[in-house]
This record gives C-alpha cells, structure tokens and sequence, in this order.
C-alpha cells in the first residue's frame, strides 16, 4: 500500500463496527485527498460501507464570519460531489467532541486528516482517548509528511529543504485512486434550508472577502494563475507593486487544494525552470517548515519558549530601548499609524483577506518597532492576522510572524529595538518598488 507513509494508526481496538468513518477536517477536497483513498481501500479491504463526516464548530477558534461563509461554500459544493461519487456525507453542526463520538458509536474504524496545531491535536486526543476504535491519522495536506521531513523542530530552510528535496519525488508520486462502490448513501446536511446569515448568527461578523471558497474555485485560481502570471513569478512575486501572487494559501489553507495538484499542473507549463523552483520553495519548503514549526512546538503563543538563543539574548539586551513610535492595537487595527506604506498594508489585510508577501513581513517589523514590548507586538500581529486574513489561523502565519521576531533566520548588524533582528526600511520599500502603485493598486 503506497501511503503507509502518510498514514499512522494511532490507537488499535477489537471492536467491529457497520461502518468505516472519515471526519474530514483538515482536507476539504475530493482530488488528491490521500486520507479519503486511505478510506475508501479501508472500506473496500473491510468489506464495509464509508461515511464522510464533517463537523461545522461554530466555537472554531479564532473563526469568524468571513472564514465561515468562505468555508461553508465549499462544504456545499463538496455536498454535491460526493453525491455523484455516492459516497455518504454528514454534514453536521456543533462541538467537534461531541459530534464525532456520536458518529464512532457504530463505527469500525476512524480516519482523519493530521493536525498541525497544537489545538486541533488536543481536540483529536481528548476524542481519541474516549473512544473505543480504530484510529488512522493520515498526512495528506502536505507533499512530504511532516514527521517523515523531520522528527524536530527544524531551525531553518536551509535545515529542511535538502531532507524535503531528498523526498519529494517519492510523495509526489505517492498518490492512488481507489475504486469504492458503495452501493445505497446518504446524504445528510445540516446547512440545508438555512440561509447563511441564519446559519452564521452566533459568529462575530466580519465583511467577506472577494474569494469564494471550494474545490472547484480553487481550480479555478489555479488555472487562472498558471496562465496568466506564472511564466513571471520568480521575477515578479515579490514586487508589491504588482499583482503576481497565486492567492492560492486562501484554499490551502482550508485544504480545498492539494500542494501536489498545485505542483503537478505546474510541471505541464512550459516556462523557464526557475519559476517551478520558486514555486516549490515557498509551497514547500517554506510552507512545509511553517507546519514543521508549529507541529513541533509546544506553545506557539510564547514568544521567548521557540525563539533560537541568539533571537532571545538579543531581544532581552535591546527590550528597554527607546521606540520612537508607539501605537496601541486599535491604532494598528484601524491604520492608523504615521506610515502610508504600513496603513496600505493593514487595509490591504483588512479588505483583501491577505497582505502581499513583501508587504506582510515589512507590515510585522512595524509592528515590533512601533509596541511597548516584543510579547506585545507579537500578539498584536497574531491577533490581526488571525481576525482579518483568510488564510489566517494556518502554520504559515504563526511561523511568518515569529520569523519577524528571529525564527528561521540568522543574526544580522546589531541596531536598537531590533537588536540582531533583521530589520526592513521606509526607505528601502521605497528603493526597491514603485510604491505609489503599490497605494494605487491596493487602496480602492
Ligand atoms: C508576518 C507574516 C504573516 C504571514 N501570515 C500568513 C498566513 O496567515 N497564512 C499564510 O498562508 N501565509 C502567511 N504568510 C506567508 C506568506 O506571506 C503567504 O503564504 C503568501 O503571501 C500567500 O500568498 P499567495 O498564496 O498568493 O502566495 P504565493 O506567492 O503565490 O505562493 C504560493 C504558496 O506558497 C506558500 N508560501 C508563500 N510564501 C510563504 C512563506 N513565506 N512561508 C510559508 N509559505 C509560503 C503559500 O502556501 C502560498 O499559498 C505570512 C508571512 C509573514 C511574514
């Protein structure tokens, strides 16, 4: 079998139940979906019919209206593709930990998509521990699995990328398709006959952005990508005075897109190698250490617990300097700071969903030199980033935001307030990019 690499049995049991069950909660896809193949060859090997659960949380941490409504457009769709594959679907409302048991009772087996948070392992754990089944946790949203790249908290790219470039042909190319006939399914869904404000009025509003969520969307962003701006992205993806960015970490994020479709539909373009390569370095190797990040550590919310030693000895010795700057988090939230560039940045997070990438690491410096304290920065920036942007509430923020403050990078010239922190300019935003089309393009 050949995902036996992406998939861990994490608790065995004599029982036998009617049903095989997959709670899909971290990939929200049919394609490339290893964890619904590993469930599918389950219930064919068994001989059992496989239900498909997913759990809507309104308590879902950090979530609020405009994650949802992008969440629950694809879960629709995904309704109706799982119709046509006549394969059941359950789509129900409430706490995670009672939802699952309820549906473990009669169930042979459990398979699940692989947590990378610290959270969502211990929801898994508190409902693994109470129930007596069998427990299949399969790594599906990444190319290489996360324990299989590194069994440690890496400490940079440079740690990672020649164990990720060692394996990436054989995950790649780990993928297989199961032929499950299931006979008689059901479909069940809870979001039926509710319109979305009715289903949503116990979560904090929040405007949606202009991305609308699912699978068939996110092809959609991918081809639109691949045809119009990937033949420049290695020589204009980090330019903010241009629009050439995939989008696409709104999708992954919510695991409507696989990274390995991504890459493969982007080996059949015929363009100059060198933009496949900046793809899989920040498709993979980046994003793949973000997830090694907050997979392996235990408090991604405590600043000085992961920063390396140097980070941390510099940090200390630079806390009391001076800030010429300093601005509360209603200030930050409603842009208001003396700096254009940096107020774009933030009506970009808050309109857009998402910062530029350049912009998103110039738009964190700020913050650290513009707050009282570095633990005051950091939760001003993972509080913004969490509320406004889509792809927010990810391992790539958590490991964006902490590289601002040192992890994953070396020491640079010692400066105040930063210290050896590597530090970004006003004036080098200005040298680099045509800024003012930056304003342009961003402010509406
Ligand atoms: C302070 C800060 C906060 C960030 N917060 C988030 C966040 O909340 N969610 C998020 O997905 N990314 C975050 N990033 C990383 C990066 O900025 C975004 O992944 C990227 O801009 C997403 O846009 P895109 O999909 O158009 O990227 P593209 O440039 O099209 O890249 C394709 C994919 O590669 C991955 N990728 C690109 N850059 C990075 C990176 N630096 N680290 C890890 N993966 C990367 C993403 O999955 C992205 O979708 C943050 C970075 C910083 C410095």
């Amino acid at each position: 079998m050949d995902y036996l690499e992406r998939v861990r049995q994490v608790k065995k049991s004599s029982k036998r139940g009617d049903y095989l069950l997959y709670w899909m909660q971290g990939a929200f896809r049919v394609e490339y979906n290893h964890s619904l193949e590993f469930a599918k060859y389950l219930a064919i090997d068994k001989n059992l019919p496989l239900k498909v659960l997913v759990v809507v949380d309104f308590s879902y941490k950090d979530a609020n209206y405009r994650h949802f409504k992008f969440f629950i457009d694809g879960l629709l769709e995904l309704a109706d593709r799982f119709k046509d594959l006549k394969i059941s679907f359950h789509v129900k409302i409430g706490p995670f930990t009672e939802i699952v048991p309820q549906y473990l009772r009669k169930a042979d087996s459990l398979i699940t998509d692989k947590a990378y948070l610290k959270w969502l392992k211990d929801v898994r754990n508190e409902i693994y521990k109470n129930n007596d089944v069998n427990i299949y946790e399969v790594d599906t949203n990444l190319v290489v699995p996360v324990q299989a790249a590194s069994t440690k908290i890496e400490y940079g790219a440079y740690t990672i990328r020649p164990k990720i470039h060692k394996l990436k042909e054989k995950f790649l190319n780990d993928f297989v398709i199961f032929d499950y006939q299931g006979g008689s399914f059901e479909i069940e869904n809870d979001l039926n006959g509710l319109s979305i404000d009715e289903k949503l009025k116990s979560v904090h509003y929040l405007k949606p952005v202009d991305f609308k969520g699912g699978e068939s969307e996110a092809d959609k962003l991918l081809r639109d990508f691949l045809n119009e701006k990937y033949y420049f992205f290695a020589e204009k993806r980090g330019d903010p005075a241009l629009d050439f960015e995939s989008n696409l970490s709104f999708y992954l994020h919510f695991g409507f897109i696989s990274p390995i479709k991504i890459l493969k539909e982007a080996l059949k373009i015929d363009t100059n190698p060198e933009n496949y390569e900046t793809l899989f370095e920040q498709l993979v190797v980046r994003r793949e250490l973000a997830h090694n990040f907050t997979y392996y550590c235990d408090d991604i919310y405590d600043l000085f617990s992961f920063l390396p030693d140097w980070a941390i000895n510099t940090l200390i010795e630079h806390k009391n300097d001076m800030r010429n700057y300093r601005y509360t988090l209603e200030d930050f939230e409603s842009f208001k700071t003396h700096d254009k560039f940096w107020n774009a940045a933030q009506y970009e997070l808050i309109h857009k969903g998402k910062i530029h990438n350049y912009m998103r690491m110039y738009w964190g410096k700020k913050v650290i030199e513009w707050t009282e304290s570095f633990e005051d920065a950091y939760k001003v920036l993972v509080y913004l980033n969490d509320k406004y942007a889509l792809d927010g509430r990810d391992p790539n923020g958590y490991a964006g935001i902490a590289w601002c403050f040192g992890m994953h990078d070396r020491a640079f010239q010692e400066r105040k307030i930063f210290g050896k922190v590597r530090y970004m300019s006003e004036n080098g935003l200005k040298q680099k990019f045509d800024m003012n089309r930056y304003l342009s393009r961003v402010i509406s």
